[in-house]
């Protein structure tokens, strides 16, 4: 049983309304013994779509809402306070800034915005084909992991695969095999773990982000630090479909999965 929901927003977060009690008591309800916030932070998010300061934390906010649940909820569940930054190449001062504001015991690094667009919107999508819009992303998330060092794990690295205008169940991985294998080198090179990210399941994707594929060629690859997540921006989103994990995991090779303390990895086994 995976223990550990290592990916999760509060209403701290732009896109969610969760309080982060009730995030906590989802998390003890779902039998979990370790949860970590890690909300987002998207230094120049664009402004063109919802207006400026989008998706930034509140940090007095932050630490006046979830310090003290930590020490509320010592003696049934372990809260870690996490973030997960979003990185774009034109930002190597500001993102390492804002990293070592805070002592964050677990840092995620993601690629949400690329050429200043945001795939989750048409404007992304339009005058490329489908290949070029998707390969630029991988280029784009390439470049970040090559850039920035404040991060642990990488976020949800199939992230895109959630956005295709074409729909759901076209995203084919085995395309990408190329770029993939050059991020996922990358990473280990770098000491960096990726995380199994379950809102694909949520999405209906059929596969949680990145692609059992992906994850199956880092564990090949020789990677070994694996963050479980639901990125769950609800209550009921918490350790979402964690139970069909372990056995799915260790068909990739896998054996244990990661939590971080003080940015330290620390290894759970499935
Ligand atoms: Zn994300
Ligand atoms: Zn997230």
């Amino acid at each position: 049983m995976i223990l550990a929901d290592f990916h999760t927003h509060t209403h701290l977060s732009t896109d969610s309304d969760a309080l982060p009690e009730a995030q906590v008591k989802a998390a003890i309800r779902a039998g979990l013994q370790y949860l970590c916030f890690t909300d987002h932070e998207d230094i120049d998010y664009p402004a063109e779509y919802e207006g400026p300061g989008q998706f930034l934390v509140d940090m007095e906010q932050y630490q006046k809402e979830l310090i003290p649940l930590v020490e509320r909820y010592r003696d049934r569940i372990s809260l870690h306070l996490g973030i997960e930054l979003g990185l774009q190449p034109h930002l190597t001062k500001e993102i390492p800034a804002f990293a070592a504001s805070y002592p964050f015991a677990y840092i995620i690094g993601s690629t949400h915005v690329v050429d200043h667009m945001d795939m989750y919107y048409p404007n992304y999508w339009e005058g490329r084909s489908l290949k070029e819009s998707i390969l630029r992303y991988y280029e784009k998330t390439l470049e970040n992991i090559r850039l920035y060092d404040c991060f642990d794990c990488y976020g949800h690295l199939d992230y895109i695969a959630r956005y295709i205008p074409e729909g759901l169940g076209t995203y084919v991985a085995k395309d990408y095999a190329e770029i993939m294998d050059e991020i996922l080198r990358a990473l280990i090179a770098k000491g960096k773990g990726i995380e199994c990210n379950t809102a694909g399941f949520k999405y209906g994707l059929g596969f949680p982000n990145p692609h059992w594929d992906v994850l199956r060629r880092y564990a090949e690859l020789g990677g070994e630090l694996l963050t479980i997540g639901s990125d769950g921006h609800k209550p009921e989103h918490i350790g979402y479909d964690f139970q069909k994990l372990p056995e799915l995991l260790k068909e990739c090779g896998f054996r244990y999965y990661t939590i971080f303390e003080e940015r330290k990895a620390r290894f759970l086994p499935l």
